[in-house]
């Protein structure tokens, strides 16, 4: 991809900071299942992380995880869960 011909995700809609293009893993709860793609680009606020993905990444995204053959090949990551409990 050529520099300065970057998508521009314009300004944070959280903060107001400089958004910039990375590669994310994006975690999508699917009917019950959470689902981490990974190398997803997306634009990540460089204040408060906010993300945001661009129209054709979200489409890819849902067309990724409709391919339910892919996501049954998909290596499967192990994660704690840990029910929310209130802080003193
Ligand atoms: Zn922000």
């Amino acid at each position: 991809m050529a520099r300065g011909k970057r998508y521009d995700y314009g300004d944070c809609h959280v903060c107001g900071g400089a958004m910039v293009e990375k590669n994310v893993a994006q975690d999508l709860w699917v009917r019950g299942k959470l689902i981490v793609i990974e190398d997803v680009p997306a634009g990540v606020c460089t204040q408060c992380g906010e993300r945001v993905v661009k129209a054709d990444v979200g489409r890819g995204l849902a067309v990724i995880v409709e391919g339910s053959t892919r996501t049954k090949a998909a290596r499967t990551l192990h994660v704690p869960v840990i029910k929310y409990r209130k802080v003193a």
